[in-house]
């Protein structure tokens, strides 16, 4: 019995390899010589990149969960330009975002500086990397629980389904046994400016937010934000959240002047409903429960 299940597996692994470069995001253009690389979903969730092209080279805002993946992004960064990355910034120490930076040392040896605030490289330095270990205790538990939901699949459509994120779990594991954690070269307070004859980038930390080190990046002239997950497609998540702060962060946010937004999962905003909607969520977030009247007494 075991062996066939082992076969059946083996047949629905044979299906084509669904980590190609190109099926991992969808880069497209939001204004003049700037990217959005929108994450395709996977079993190990990839976040979005941006893509910004400066006089002597790119900034790629984040890099996602593993280094296969930046390097997946790399392939097709280099069909939309011939230069090379000099820049990379992290928005934040969750996995998602900066465990691929090696790729990117990697594939520029030359030199790629990663830019981010003081307190996410102590993000990293203090959570990450212990949650990096974690992460190899908890995988492969992860990995039995979804053999063990495979044996109780309803059909063929679950089970290709079960083994796809089985494969894909299991060539996270084998990356995160050799990933080099690889720390930023550069850490700012508040703001750091890139002065480009072409452009300016604007790298801010406005306040605390989805985690304590949320950098925006911003092109005042070109009216773009990279806003990471302070403010993204979805819901917030609040594991290593401040909502006080993060409402205020978003209020700051919305005072600067842009009119599309790429956040670190969905697709490209425009405008500012989602800041409002969020800040919105976040208010209600932080009401005092409301107490149930009782008979005769005051609410
Ligand atoms: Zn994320």
């Amino acid at each position: 019995m075991q062996s066939l299940r082992w076969l059946s597996l083996a047949f629905v692994l044979a299906v084509p390899n669904l980590a190609a470069a190109d099926q991992l995001f969808d880069v497209q253009p939001v204004v003049p010589s700037v990217w959005a690389a929108i994450a395709r979903p996977q079993y190990k969730v990839n976040c979005n990149a941006s893509i910004i092209e400066l006089d002597d080279g790119l900034l790629v805002v984040d890099t996602h969960s593993k280094p296969s993946a930046a390097r997946a992004l790399i392939e097709q960064i280099k069909t939309i330009s011939n230069k090379p990355v000099r820049f990379v910034v992290d928005t934040r120490f969750h996995w998602d975002h900066y465990q691929g930076n090696a790729a990117y040392l990697s594939a520029w040896p030359a030199g790629v500086e990663i830019i981010s605030s003081e307190a996410r490289r102590e993000g990293i330095e203090h959570r990450g990397i212990p949650r990096v270990k974690n992460q190899l205790m908890e995988v492969p538990k992860e990995i039995e629980k979804l053999k063990s939901d495979f044996d109780k699949a309803a059909g063929p459509e679950q089970r290709a389904q079960i083994s796809e994120n089985l494969r894909q779990d299991e060539a996270y594991l084998a990356e995160l046994k050799t990933m080099q954690v690889t720390l930023p070269t550069i850490t700012f307070d508040r703001s750091l400016i890139i002065h480009r004859p072409s452009r300016n980038v604007h790298i801010l930390w406005l306040g605390k937010a989805h985690t304590d080190g949320d950098i925006w990046v911003y092109l005042p002239k070109e009216k773009f934000v990279a806003s990471g997950d302070a403010l993204q497609g979805s819901v917030p998540y609040m594991g290593d959240g401040s909502p006080y702060d993060w409402i205020k962060t978003l209020e700051a946010a919305e005072q600067l002047n842009f009119d599309y937004t790429v956040g670190g999962h969905g697709g490209v905003m425009r405008g500012k409903a989602q800041f409002q909607l969020w800040r919105t969520y976040l208010i209600d977030l932080m009401a005092p429960p409301r107490r149930t009247p009782t008979p005769g007494g005051k609410a």
